[in-house]
């Protein structure tokens, strides 16, 4: 996949400006290039459609290429998509003994999974933790689990010869009750593929068991597979998240784009190997750029971006000190305001500022207010908003109206704007090249 958009994106870099057809045409081969990596035909689809969308209404940032900047949209997208809500990593273990249980395919990675697993719940979040097998078709998976719970110090259900699933689940149940466990994880047999037989016997372990966390643990590196194979398994037992194990081979995790945008589930944790602490948190960021393959052009674009902010505020700054504060200026900061939550960046960054925006916080610049006051400058002209000294009573009438606001709240607004430039001119004076320069900084 990285090469393919390699290529794809070479091309476009080379091209100066890129018109829109340019980024569809581009497009077109991202989703081509998704197809060839294992991603689903609608999912592909879907992913490039909102990506177009964000790229055609956005701008390119300075001393990017046109080409540059798709792969930072098209990489941001990715992450969003990855990530979903939630924390990823987080478990609902709180009820003890909380069952956990543990679906799959046949070699996904199960058994070393609820190992893996079970450690990191000790070692790390300090839970006493019970594992028992359920797997009673391979006649060695009792002992594996057994023996990679000696190895990490984990407890596990003896075994006894001759039960069924249902069985030792109940009897892992009384156990992790009875022995003071937070924690029980029931690690059921494998299946070659979707089989009605086992299928029925997860649901009737699940049925008795009542999991907390139900965990689908997939083999990344499987592709269409693994997306066909989260679907069955979630519709027929209803799972709430997945493992995708193998992430530590060469394959590009395609599997888990699809996987999140199909199942709507979150990909909880990664495997990384065949080692017990080859467990990690799942990173959409990580994910994302080994999908993509491009860190370097998403990392060049963010500095782009960066240095572009910079130059931003040292041009304000300059404004400023010449007791150029208009309406646009101040819809800047109420904005940032309503970002943070709180006083405007800029206003922070400047001393004596501070206070004033204190004051303003204190008259009651909560989002409401914000937002009425945002809305009023956007009833504004470009002209009025450059020059807000122009605005005379019908011209203020008809903004009132044009926000459903009444003049009175505008003269308010016009009062702040002229008080704000004042005090930026006279912060301007005080440190010229100083303080207020520095500030900024
Ligand atoms: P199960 O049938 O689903 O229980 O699968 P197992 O847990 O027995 O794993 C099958 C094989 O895959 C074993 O050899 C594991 O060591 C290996 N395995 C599991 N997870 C990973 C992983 O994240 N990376 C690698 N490289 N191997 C893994
Ligand atoms: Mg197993």
């Amino acid at each position: 996949l990285s090469e393919r958009l390699g290529g794809v994106f070479d091309r476009l870099t080379k091209q100066g400006a890129l018109s829109e057809d340019d980024v569809r045409s581009a497009l077109r081969e991202v989703r081509v290039a998704l197809l060839e990596a294992d991603v689903s035909l609608p999912v592909a689809r879907n992913f490039v459609k909102s990506v177009e969308k964000k790229a055609t209404g956005a701008a390119v940032t300075k001393s990017v290429t046109p080409g540059q900047q798709v792969v930072k949209i098209v990489h941001d997208e990715l992450i969003d998509v990855l990530r979903g809500e939630g924390e990823p990593g987080s478990l609902r273990i709180d009820s003890a003994p909380a069952p956990i249980l543990m679906v799959g395919l046949q070699g996904g990675g199960k058994t070393t999974t609820t190992a893996k697993l079970a450690k990191r719940l000790k070692d790390r979040d300090g839970k006493k933790v019970l594992m028992a097998s359920l797997d009673v078709n391979r006649p060695a998976a009792m002992e594996q689990l057994q023996i990679l719970g000696t190895q990490i110090g984990v407890d596990t259900l003896p075994i006894v010869k001759g039960e069924d699933p249902v069985t030792i689940a109940k009897r892992a149940k009384t156990q992790a009750s009875l022995g003071g466990y937070d924690v029980y994880m029931l690690d059921t047999a494998g299946r070659l593929s979707i089989d009605e037989e086992l299928m029925a016997q997860v649901e009737a372990v699940r049925d008795v068991s009542n999991p907390r966390e139900t965990l689908l643990v997939v083999d990344g590196l499987t592709g269409q597979d693994a997306v066909h194979t989260a679907e069955n398994f979630d519709q027929r037992i209803g799972i709430s998240g997945v493992v995708l194990t193998r992430m530590d081979g060469d394959g590009r995790g395609g599997a888990a784009l699809s996987m999140r945008a199909i199942t709507g589930k979150p990909i909880k944790f990664v495997g990384l190997g065949e080692k017990m602490d080859a467990l990690e948190t799942f990173e959409p960021e990580r994910v994302a750029g080994r999908i993509l393959g491009m860190g370097d052009i998403v990392a060049l674009v963010e500095r782009a971006q960066q240095t572009l902010e910079a130059e931003q505020a040292e041009r304000m700054m300059k404004r400023f000190q010449k007791g150029q504060f208009n309406m646009n200026d101040l819809k800047g900061q109420l904005e940032q305001m309503m970002k943070m939550g709180g006083m405007g960046a800029m206003l922070q960054m400047m001393p004596g500022a501070a206070k004033m925006a204190k004051q303003l916080d204190d008259a009651g610049m909560d989002d409401r207010v914000l937002k009425q006051q945002i809305a009023l400058i956007q009833s504004m002209t470009k002209a009025e908003r450059a020059n807000p000294q122009i605005l005379q009573a019908s011209r203020k009438k008809r903004i009132a109206k044009g926000s459903g606001m009444e003049v009175s709240d505008l003269n308010k607004l016009l009062k702040m704007q002229r008080q704000m430039a004042d005090m930026m001119k006279k912060m301007g004076k005080m440190g010229k090249g100083g303080a207020l320069k520095q500030a900024m900084r």
